[in-house]
């Protein structure tokens, strides 16, 4: 029988393996920190890889080693602390070993040495655990999650679970009559316990803290209020299987000391996350617009400015109130700190300071703010990015464009919406736009970018396509959308749209391509609806 083959997860595996055995043997705090900082990056992999569940058992190992961390005094450490991480770091293995196809099932190329990571498939399979007065709903559910090529398995209670693949997710719907009661919070923990790697979602849980906290401590990663339903569901899990690629983490290193910033950049740069240095405070808000951090580390004495008055600069520009800044400095004394936090900063780091801390703090200001950052961009209908974040997110794109380099802008519009919505009213047409928002991101790469332009329009912009190559990609969808049957409380209805295309070079600008889109769309309805359009060059390239 073949060998798993190799790949890039296999190598982290082992590196983390080996520096916990280095640990175990030698017991240095330097290796230690090493061993913490591998758990770390398998984190972020998987977190790159979309797999919630790996993600949840790395980060619990990472903070029961970082609770263990001490200092170089506190090692090594005890033979009851050993065992513990031990543990954590068998079911961890164990988790990613069950989240792994089988090998006879893998497609494995003969002449291949190197697995690409494309190739660690992610299963596909969803399991619906359903109170019998739901079974409706689930119906509903489970149609959807069919069009998108999920394999459902529904149980009941308390009932078997299905054999196979361990799923992508399990949804639980209780009966929304009465609250959860102990054997079905156990059912859950069960589940949990089969299904490390899964995601468990609930739906139907009351806002209210305790019962959220504990269906939380069963194995809960997600719970859904019942009025939000499928839409968030089907939202849920395909972002599961989106593979998205997020935008490096930037930071902003303001510090005059040349010993300091290589010290921050190298610690920074073992953790994947991008910086740049300034010495000078004065170019602060120069570099701040062109380099767009996420955080700024900010020293506090330097010649010119200190910290604290560049601080107090950026927060009176609304552009930048929020903009996460975290002090570094060699001050300890506490009124000073309270002082300098009080005006503007978020959080202060003594030097010198301890790589593992100022990674970890790093990090989850960044997280933090690009979530709250990102509420502001999303469409509440849709979960697409909103008319301004497209908007800006599109000239983001056009303005990195270089010559060799395509970018291909779409607008769609839905045809005679307005008689979808006379005939059978708002919600339904509701339902049509996320309908159609959820096929374009089903069908559409992660690289791509796709927004809810207006009502029932919707700009997206698809980076390194031609348009002959985006015209077929948008007509394939557009004859989908067609045939996907949408159902109101009489039966089903059918809707199809137009789209508009316009192309990097031929156009150079967010607006002119925009524009010239938008111009291809109209043509489009004008030539009878139900098709896609290109737009023609403009005369200055015949
Ligand atoms: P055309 O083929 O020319 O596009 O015809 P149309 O009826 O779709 O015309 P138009 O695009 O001008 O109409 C858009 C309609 O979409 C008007 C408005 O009632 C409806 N609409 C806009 N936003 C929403 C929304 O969020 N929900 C629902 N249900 N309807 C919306
Ligand atoms: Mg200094
Ligand atoms: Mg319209
Ligand atoms: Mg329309």
């Amino acid at each position: 029988m073949a060998q798993p083959p190799p790949s890039v997860i296999n190598d982290r595996i082992y590196v983390l393996r080996t520096r916990w055995e280095h640990y175990v043997s030698g017991g240095a705090f330097e290796h230690f920190i090493e061993f913490t900082v591998a758990v770390n990056s398998l984190a972020e992999y998987f977190n790159r890889m979309r797999l919630p569940g790996l993600v949840r058992i790395c980060e619990g190992l990472e903070n029961l080693a970082l609770t263990r961390l001490g200092t170089p005094a506190s090692h090594p450490i005890g033979a009851q602390d050993i065992k513990v991480l031990q543990e954590q770091l068998n079911a961890l293995l164990d988790a990613v070993t069950a989240s792994r196809p089988p090998v006879a099932e893998r497609r494995v190329d003969d002449h291949a040495t190197e697995t690409p990571d494309s190739e660690w498939i992610k299963p596909r399979s969803v399991w619906l655990v359903v109170a019998s007065e739901m079974h409706e709903m689930a119906a509903a559910l489970r149609k959807q999650l069919d069009f998108f090529g999920f394999q459902i398995h529904e149980t009941q209670w308390g009932g078997q679970q299905p054999a196979g693949d361990v799923p992508l997710a399990v949804l639980f719907i209780p009966s929304p009559t009465r609250s959860s009661n102990t054997e079905e919070l156990a059912y859950i923990a069960r589940i949990r316990k089969h299904c490390m790697a899964s995601q468990l979602i609930y739906l139907g849980a009351l806002p209210a803290i305790d019962t959220i906290v504990t269906l939380m401590r069963s194995g809960i990663d997600e719970t859904i209020p019942q009025e939000e339903g499928s839409s968030r569901v089907l939202n849920c899990v395909l972002d599961l299987v989106q593979h998205y690629e997020p935008e490096k983490f930037r930071v902003l290193v303001v510090e005059d000391s040349r010993v300091a910033v290589t010290l921050i950049q190298r610690t920074l740069s073992a953790h994947g996350i991008d910086s740049h240095a300034i010495r000078d405070p004065g170019a602060l808000l120069d570099v701040i617009e062109s380099y767009r951090p996420d955080l700024i580390l900010m020293d506090m004495y330097m010649p010119r400015f200190n910290g604290v008055e560049a601080t107090r600069v950026l927060r009176q520009m609304s552009a930048y109130t929020s903009l996460p800044i975290v002090y570094l400095s060699g001050e300890s004394d506490v009124g000073m700190q309270v002082e300098a936090l009080r005006l503007g900063g978020d959080q202060f780091l003594i030097k010198p300071f301890n790589p593992v801390l100022l990674a970890a703090v790093v990090k989850t200001k960044i997280e933090r703010f690009r979530e709250t950052q990102r509420s502001t961009q999303i469409d509440g209908l849709t979960a697409l990015l909103n008319h301004t974040a497209a908007k800006s997110q599109l000239k983001i794109m056009a303005g990195n464009m270089t010559a060799h380099r395509a970018l291909t802008v779409v607008m769609i519009d839905i045809d005679l919406f307005k008689s979808v919505n006379d005939t059978y009213g708002h919600p339904v047409g509701d339902q049509v736009i996320r309908g159609l928002a959820w096929l374009l991101k089903g069908r559409l790469r992660a690289s791509d970018m796709i927004g809810r332009y207006g009502g029932e329009e919707f700009l997206i912009a698809l980076p390194d396509v031609s348009p002959e190559k985006a015209r077929l990609v948008i007509d394939s969808i557009r004859k989908d959308f067609s045939s996907l049957p949408h159902a109101h409380p009489k039966g089903t209805l059918f809707a199809t749209f137009s789209a508009g295309i316009a192309s990097y070079p031929d156009f150079d600008t967010a607006q002119s391509l925009t524009e010239a889109a938008d111009n291809a769309l109209l043509e489009a309805k004008r030539l009878g609806r139900n098709r896609v359009e290109k737009a023609a060059r403009p005369a200055s390239f015949r």
